[in-house]
């Protein structure tokens, strides 16, 4: 049987009435240094996610609620996402590279260097509906063995990363971030917005059709903890794993509602299959509950 645990919403604006969910929240595992990256996949209904320390990464059945090794070593593996053919895309933090698994289980690496220079750590991204790849390029899995192999920043800055669906190029998009971290567009990919862990904000873009960044204003600041995975709801909602638990935004910036948990929170995603189902990953556990939104 899963245990739970009570669940607990910080309302701080009416605009979130009726949209919390279960009252108790499940506690589908426990035992990873560091979970990180959760993506869901309905094709298959089971859950990838991270553990980074471990250099694991596990997966959670839908159907029988079973965990297992998805793959070790795992590159130090941080943010993951699926594309529009449904495969895993992955930030291997510890081998310096965005990659993709095919659908005949092999990899593809996707971006590993900038102008001759190898990448800091990958640690989230997301794919453009015109198959670009965004990613963000702090240097967690270099500053310790811990979460990676230690090693020398090649390049001068943590910088946000645009992949070419075409020619494959590897472009800088966005030069002025401490610690990049957490990103996502908008529902009509206009907007992309992006966290910096660092200094625990919040700021968003305009995307033009060439896939060049414009403008970059705050749009949210968190002062409870740090800014780090970031997903939209079908209404254009951002919630944010942030610390303390997971920070429901208005696409103003405006903080709506906290979903608290008893652990630091590192990253989200909508899945099950009607995408109204929350997995948050905390520290030791992966959490969930069913919401009253949808996941975009
Ligand atoms: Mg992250």
């Amino acid at each position: 049987m899963t245990n739970t645990i009570a669940t607990e919403f910080e309302v701080l604006d009416e605009r979130f009435a009726g949209l919390g969910g279960d009252n108790r929240t499940e506690v589908l595992y426990v035992g990873t240094r560091w979970a990180e990256g959760p993506v869901y996949f309905p094709a298959g209904r089971f859950l990838v996610w991270s553990d980074i320390p471990n250099d694991r990464m596990l997966r959670w059945d839908e159907t029988t609620g079973a965990v297992g090794t998805f793959r070790q070593p795992a590159g130090y593996t941080n943010g993951n996402t699926r594309d529009a053919q449904g495969r895993l895309v992955s930030c291997e933090q510890g081998d310096r590279r965005v990659s993709r698994t095919e659908h005949d289980g092999s990899i593809t690496v996707i971006a590993s260097h900038w102008q001759g220079k190898r990448l800091n750590s990958p640690n989230d991204v997301v794919v453009k509906s015109d198959g670009s790849i965004w990613f963000t390029d702090p240097p967690y899995g270099i500053t310790s063995d811990y979460e990676g192999h230690r090693a020398e920043q090649e390049i001068d800055g943590c910088h946000v990363y645009r992949v070419d669906p075409v020619s494959g190029e590897v472009d800088i998009v966005a030069d002025d971030f401490i610690r990049p971290n957490g990103l996502a567009f908008s529902l009509d990919e206009k907007q992309l917005y992006v966290v910096d862990s660092r200094r625990n904000h919040l700021r968003v873009f305009d995307v033009d059709d060439d896939g060049k960044l414009s403008g970059g204003k705050v749009l949210a600041e968190n002062k409870t903890g740090n800014f780090d995975g970031i997903r939209l709801d079908l209404s254009g909602r951002i919630w944010a794993a942030a610390g303390d638990g997971v920070h429901c935004l208005d696409p103003d910036g405006t903080l709506l509602s906290k979903l608290k948990l008893p652990e630091v929170t590192s990253n989200l995603v909508f899945g099950g299959p009607k995408r109204n189902r929350l997995f948050v990953t905390a520290s030791s556990s992966l959490y969930s509950l069913f919401l009253n939104v949808t996941g975009a």
